[in-house]
């Protein structure tokens, strides 16, 4: 694996690479790597002849600077996992390199994608998600791009990015989720859970399971309040439990068989969760 940390150098390698007709697959990340990032890297490495992986933790998308002050960094360990895995390239730009001195970031029209669920509790979180998607997308120019159904929305906002200003150059491949053995979908902020909270964690897997399970019985409020129930009771604050349409995350009140995803955002100690089920 190489790692390259400046612009102009992943850009000449990858037309190197792509003049000889390789297929590029990109694994955008913030680092603290986990199984979940490994699958969408070893999808990657499986579709294409050339991975690039990035890590940079983009400040523009933290509406809480705690959050970011507090973002584990592991990146010796998480260039161990990259090599073990078969990366070819990892993109290990500098805030500099992202965003020089003079950038201008532009406004991103995301309809109502920006201002429901993750968007109405962290403002200006995906405009800073696609500031940096776009930049990356502009550099690496890839054949196929990986993301995580563990962020459903994101990966809408993105689609949406990518139709307006990439016009389907790149091909979006979305990875399912990976969770632990209890259920808990893996993050990199599971690392800042204490024990306790940690075990607590599992009742958001258990909401969405028993939306699942339920779905169709009766109508989604009652499912949404009951789930809430359950989270509430293990010591989470809920920010939204919620049944969605899956491309417009607009509520769907009663299950009559559109395409439904449950998501969720809760907080335990100080620490915020998301997680989302599909439904049918
Ligand atoms: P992050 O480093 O949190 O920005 O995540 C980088 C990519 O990994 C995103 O596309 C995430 O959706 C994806 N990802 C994070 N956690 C998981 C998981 N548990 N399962 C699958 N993909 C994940």
């Amino acid at each position: 694996m190489i790692i390259i940390k400046k612009v102009a150098d992943l850009q000449n390698h990858l037309l190197a690479q792509k003049k000889e007709g390789k297929k590029i697959g990109f694994v955008p990340t913030m680092g603290a790597l986990h199984q979940g990032h490994l699958s969408l890297l070893k999808q990657c490495i499986e579709q294409n002849e050339i991975t690039v992986c990035s890590i940079f933790v983009n400040p523009t998308q933290f509406n809480n600077q705690e959050d970011f002050k507090h973002y584990p960094k592991t990146v010796e360990k998480d260039i161990e996992l990259l090599v073990e895995v078969g990366c070819s390239v990892l993109f290990l730009p500098s805030t500099d390199e992202i965003y020089p001195p003079g950038f201008q970031p532009r406004k991103y029209d995301l309809g109502d994608l920006e201002t429901k669920w993750e968007g109405q509790y962290r403002p200006g979180h995906f405009q800073g998600v696609c500031q940096v998607m776009d930049r990356l997308l502009s550099i690496v120019d890839p054949d196929r791009l990986y993301l995580g159904q563990k962020d459903f929305q994101q990966c809408m906002v993105i689609k949406k990015l990518e139709k307006d200003i990439f016009h389907d150059r790149t091909e979006i491949k979305i990875v399912p989720t990976q969770r632990e053995k209890d259920g808990l979908a893996m993050s990199s902020r599971n690392l800042r859970l204490s024990a306790e909270q940690r075990q607590k964690a599992t009742a958001i897997y258990q909401s969405l399971l028993y939306i699942k399970e339920q779905t169709g019985t009766q109508a989604n409020d009652a499912l949404t309040t009951t789930a809430t129930s359950i989270l509430n009771d293990a010591g989470f604050s809920v920010d939204y439990v919620t049944v969605v349409q899956q491309e417009t995350l607009m509520p769907i009140a009663v299950q009559d068989g559109q395409p439904a995803v449950a998501l969720i955002a809760a907080t335990i100690g100080n620490i915020r969760l998301i997680d989302n089920m599909i439904l049918n």
